[in-house]
């Protein structure tokens, strides 16, 4: 007798593309193997199917015996998942110790997995070196519902569920505060505020940082004293200046202010790069071109890379397409760094993971930047996300500053300690010291005389 449609579809619920160990009796003794190609095939009769590797003796046992029992492993069973794919050096018999259970058919059940399905083989197709087994469910049952135990590939990594290391040791952490943070400030900032305040950013273990945006004083008036800001820094031999300029001029201007990197961009979106540039995107793009080419005349870094690449204001979510195909312009220019922008604060972690895994295969071994936004809280999951999905350079402002002055509501970039005491919390290294980046932080909220967006400096305490 088949089980209920209804009890089928509990146990199915179980199996959420877990680990499975497909067991069965052959000449009276116990066989099992781990199996992750397992799938539903009809409720009504309940059929399953799994695959099988021909030249494996589960295989013929299988075919042999006419019966099997699917177990859904639980995520505290990792054990067996690896004694039953033969990968636990030393083991001879894979049931010794287990008390297992014994199904209608005759299969054994795996003590605590998560559901199990015993089953009558009710056909078998030839796939090529594999078996599809179908088999009619006989019996059932899901009462230890709980996690499953997950993985995507053979060399078991395994999900967020498992304290299993999957982030990268370290982060690259780059500073635009005195960038980014500063030119959405209407109150101008004198020039000698600015080079303290980056002086001591300086020193704080940041390695980069992008310390005044090289475009036209009338346009960004917080930005008129760049060239004077750059002549004052005390220039830490350790960290990499950057400027960020808009067209040739800007570039020439970050070179002639011995910056050793430059920041260019072109937008997804249509109206903000207009706003940003005067400029369409396909324009833009051969801006950007030449730009390039400059920028590489004069020595330069070229840090190159798309604005609002998850979406703006007036366009809504960009066509990562759209994206993805201009990246791979960006990257034919021949530049250093790939940096996205989610200048307005649109992303969101599945969105980031599914920008950055098409991207990363083609911008390796180009670094990838994200240059991300906490305009709708997301930003730090964002991080995590982006970690999780392979990228580690991100770019922070101290105290969560920022916004774009073309970008209506646009708010604060992700603060640089809130980001560095997530990582490192995390085990991830920056080199950042957060207590040191705090103290800018605080001057800078005494000094604008406002609380800033960011959560960590507040907890430090203060001189
Ligand atoms: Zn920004």
């Amino acid at each position: 007798m088949p089980v209920s449609p209804q009890a089928f579809k509990q146990a199915l619920s179980q199996w959420a593309s877990g680990v499975t160990v497909v067991t069965t009796t052959f000449n009276g003794q116990p066989i099992g193997l781990t199996v992750s190609s397992f799938s539903s095939v009809s409720l009504n009769p309940p059929l399953i199917s799994v695959c099988l590797d021909k030249k494996l003796y589960a295989c013929t046992a299988v075919e042999q015996s006419g019966v099997f029992a699917v177990n859904v492993l639980d995520m505290h069973q990792m054990e067996y998942g690896l004694i039953f794919a033969g990968m636990m050096p030393g083991v001879e018999d894979r049931f010794a110790g287990i008390e297992v259970r014994t199904a209608v058919t005759g299969s054994p059940i795996l003590p605590g997995v998560l559901c199990w399905l015993d089953c009558r083989v009710w056909q078998i197709y030839d796939g090529g070196d594999h078996l599809i087994v179908v088999g009619e469910v006989q019996a059932t049952d899901s009462s230890g519902a709980d996690t499953p135990l997950l993985y995507h590939n053979r060399l078991w990594r395994r999900s967020e569920s498992l304290d299993v290391p999957t982030l990268a040791p370290e982060a690259h952490i780059i500073e635009v505060g005195p960038r980014d943070g500063w030119q959405a400030e209407t109150t101008l900032i004198p020039t000698a505020t600015k080079v303290e305040l980056i002086d001591a950013l300086s020193q704080a273990g940041l390695r980069r940082i992008q310390v005044a945006s090289f475009v036209h004083p009338q346009k960004v008036p917080q930005m008129a004293d760049a060239e004077a800001v750059c002549a004052h820094i005390r220039r830490n031999p350790h960290v990499i200046y950057s400027g960020l300029a808009l067209n040739v001029k800007g570039v020439e201007r970050v070179a002639a202010a011995g910056l050793q990197q430059v920041d260019i961009s072109v937008s997804a979106s249509e109206v903000h790069n207009r706003k940003n540039t005067g400029q369409s995107v396909e324009d833009g793009l051969l801006s950007l071109e030449e730009m390039v080419r400059v920028a590489r005349a004069k020595g330069l870094s070229v840090r190159a890379g798309v604005q609002c690449a998850f979406g703006s204001v007036e366009d809504g979510v960009i066509d990562p397409r759209k994206v993805i195909g201009m990246v791979r312009r960006i990257l034919a220019f021949g530049v250093d760094e790939l940096s996205l922008a989610d200048s307005a604060g649109m992303a969101n972690p599945q969105a980031v993971r599914r920008l950055v895994q098409e991207l990363r295969p083609m911008v390796k071994p180009v670094p990838l930047v994200l240059h991300l936004h906490d305009t709708r809280g997301m930003g730090l999951a964002n991080v995590l996300s982006a970690m999780r999905s392979g990228v580690n350079y991100f770019d922070t402002a101290f105290g969560g500053l920022g916004g774009c002055p073309f970008i209506p509501g646009a708010t604060g970039n992700i603060a640089t300690e809130d980001t560095v005491n997530m990582l490192e919390n995390m085990g991830v290294k920056t080199g950042v010291e957060v207590a040191k980046v705090s103290a800018v932080s605080q001057k800078m909220e005494a000094l604008l005389g406002r609380k800033l967006d960011g959560k960590v400096y507040k907890l430090a305490s203060r001189q």
